[in-house]
């Protein structure tokens, strides 16, 4: 197919607020629709990740997720709603993202994100977002990612607090030079200590901004520092984070 710069009526006046930008214009609303993003999780982080990218006019969007909705998810999972209660996440996330936008492509993937799949899933797509809750699922993104160069943005939730940081494979720390040790499986978790909605709302909109600029190849990315967003007290803090020459994972790479 021939890579024209074309857009039709419709998506210059839906991406309108996009081309705007000096950074996107046309050029750049063409890459977004060239473009595919893989979301691990379709919960309290891929709701507005999803949304967003799906808003944006990213083409083509994977969402890997094995679970159903749950009443207890509704509080923050914003992709679902009550009708959708018991319906696969996937199902329930592409149903929502294809009526916000009919011309993109969602790709579901009901199922776990295991060692056995990562790879090849992980290589179909140019960025991936870590919507996971747990360390071991972000450890198989990161390894995979690592070894395929794909960057990915992590991102983490718990009570009121919120963190994240963008790994590209080769320029900055991975997740396992940062998170070198995997918590012990009794550490707290959002099922125990709960989490204010609106903080996955804050770090997925964050991830998919991170997505959109990658994508684009305008600004910085959060390479190198973790932005970490505390909703009690109303504050943003930024910590530097650095290569561990010896990580297992990344170590290998030249700077
Ligand atoms: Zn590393």
């Amino acid at each position: 197919m021939a890579k024209s710069i074309h857009l039709t009526k419709e998506q210059a006046l839906r991406y309108q607020r996009n081309i705007q930008l000096e950074e996107v214009g046309i050029a750049g609303q063409v890459k977004l629709l060239r473009a595919g993003v893989l979301l691990v999780g379709a919960g309290g982080l891929g709701s507005p990740a999803a949304l967003y990218l799906a808003a944006a006019g990213v083409g083509r969007i994977g969402l890997v997720d094995h679970d159903t909705v749950s009443l207890s998810n509704l509080q923050r999972q914003i992709l679902h709603t009550t009708p959708d209660l018991d319906r696969f996440k996937v199902v329930s996330a592409a149903e929502k993202l294809g009526v916000l936008n009919p011309e993109l492509i969602i790709e579901t993937y009901q199922e776990r994100l295991t060692e056995v799949i990562a790879e090849e899933l992980i290589k179909k797509y140019d960025f991936v977002i870590d919507c996971t809750d747990n360390f071991r699922s972000r450890y198989i993104i990161n390894e995979n990612c690592v070894k395929l160069k794909v960057p990915f943005v992590y991102g983490g939730v718990l009570a009121w607090s919120g963190q994240t940081f963008t790994v590209r494979p080769g320029l900055g720390p991975c997740f396992k030079c940062v998170f070198p040790v995997e918590p012990a499986p009794d550490s707290p978790a959002t099922a125990e200590l709960g989490v204010l909605g609106t903080v996955p709302g804050v770090i997925g909109a964050i991830q998919a901004a991170e997505a959109v600029r990658f994508i684009l190849g305008v600004g910085d990315l959060l390479v190198g520092r973790m932005l970490v967003y505390n909703a009690l007290h109303a504050k943003f803090y930024e910590a530097p984070v650095a290569r561990n020459a010896a990580c297992p994972v990344c170590g290998g790479y030249k700077k």
